[in-house]
Parts: structure tokens; sequence; C-alpha cells
């Protein structure tokens, strides 16, 4: 079975659901078509719970498409827990490019992050 996520709650629900068990909302085939876009304009959004969860969500779907924008979220936010779960997206991934710019990350400024990249990168 597909795993899909609500676009109005981000909750799981599966491909046969035409409704949100959880929100209520519609959710047609066009919704679904346009899953992995929407998840990539949620990279935007205001709410930074949102955010992190769209970034886990595409690296649940191994969203090769959303390499490019999660690499400019990782240098546009100055939030340490944003940039983590940005790695571990990428480290699901792993595509060549995303080990790159993981293996990059080892020399950031925050510790935090510089030590989650090096942990990901001794474990590929
Ligand atoms: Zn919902």
């Amino acid at each position: 079975m597909v795993t899909f996520f609500c676009p109005g709650c981000w909750e799981e629900i599966t491909g046969e659901d035409k409704k949100c068990h959880y929100c209520g909302a519609d959710i047609t085939e066009h919704e679904k078509r346009g899953f992995e876009e929407k998840l990539i304009n949620a990279l935007n959004h205001p709410e930074r719970e949102t955010v992190q969860r769209a970034v886990w969500i595409l690296g649940r779907l191994k969203s090769v498409k959303a390499i490019e924008p999660l690499k400019g979220l990782f240098e546009q936010t100055d939030n340490p827990f944003i940039k983590i779960e940005i790695l571990n997206t990428l480290d699901e991934v792993a595509t060549q490019e995303a080990v790159d710019f993981i293996a990059k990350s080892m020399n950031s400024e925050v510790s935090m992050v510089r030590r989650i990249a090096r942990e990901i990168i001794e474990r590929i």
C-alpha cells in the first residue's frame, strides 16, 4: 500500500483514502499528483513545525526533486534543528549530490550540525 500524507494537516493517510481521517480534507487524485510539489512549497511555510514536517516527509519519499530546494533552505535558515532535519532527509534521498552536501556540512559553523553530518558520513 502506498503511503501519502494529507495536504491539509500532513498526517499519514493511505492511497485509498478519499478523505483525511484527521482533519477531513478532501483528498482527490489531483491532490495526490501534486503532492511532492506541495511539500516542496511547504519548505517556505512561515511555521517552523510545518517546514520541519515537510522536510521529514520529503525524506521518506526519497524526493530527488527536493534536493535543490533543501540545499537552499539549509543555507537560508539559521535554525540548527531545521539544518539537521535537512541532513537526515538528504541521507534518506542518498544520491551522490545529497551525500556530497552532507560531507560539505561537516565544515558547518554550528557544532551540532557538524557532528550530525559526521555521524551520517561515518555510517554510509
Ligand atoms: Zn488531514
